[in-house]
């Protein structure tokens, strides 16, 4: 399902049969209703074909795989093959997460700070020129902020953008109902450099 080495997402494409698809090529994920376990993500990614597709994405494998802690996998390119993932990776993640670091962070609107934060928080993506729109439900006040990135900030775990662009009010919940409602919102909004180191 992931590919540490590559760190991208392994989904279906109804006409290349696999895609291969990085963190900020999602567009809209979901969290289906009802008490499900293991919990589900329904997300809407573009595709490399050049369409949109969506797809049923676990929770462990949405916020853990990118970090090795569940199954997966890395294309090793001494024998140009998928393996599976040491705990190797999972270690160094554990003491990463255990210095302070955080394999994702947003700053968070409302409460002028920034948060640590996983991929299942991600609401809506939208790409802006060089830059990546994300709106990021909060886990801790559960308003959503959206901030202006880089792709390997949302891609990459442990890269975090020393500052990012914040839209300065709260996106509506409407807003957030359809990709282009939100992209049409980003591009009216204003934003405010922050400062992205958690303290
Ligand atoms: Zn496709
Ligand atoms: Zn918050």
């Amino acid at each position: 399902m992931y590919d540490a080495f590559r760190t991208r997402y392994t989904l279906s494409c109804p006409t290349r049969g696999e895609a291969h698809v990085p963190l900020h090529a999602f567009r809209r994920l979901e969290r289906l209703p009802g008490p499900s376990h293991p919990v589900v993500f329904r997300v809407e990614f573009d595709c490399s074909c050049g369409e949109p597709h969506s797809a049923l994405v676990a929770h462990d494998d949405l916020d853990w795989a990118p970090l090795g802690i569940v199954d997966g996998t890395f294309h090793n390119v001494m024998t140009d093959r998928a393996e599976p993932i040491g705990a190797e990776l999972a270690d160094v993640a554990a003491r990463k997460i255990q210095a302070g670091e955080w394999p994702w962070s947003f700053f968070c609107y409302p409460e002028e700070r920034p948060r640590p934060v996983f991929p299942s928080s991600f609401s809506v993506l939208a790409p802006g020129g060089q830059a990546i729109g994300v709106a990021v439900r909060c886990p801790v006040c559960a308003c959503v902020s959206v901030n202006l990135v880089s792709e390997e900030h949302v891609d990459v775990p442990f890269h975090n953008d020393a500052h990012v662009g914040v839209v300065d009010h709260v996106f509506r919940e409407d807003v957030l109902a359809t990709v282009e409602s939100f992209r049409a919102e980003l591009h009216s909004a204003r934003f405010d450099a922050r400062r992205l180191a958690l303290e």
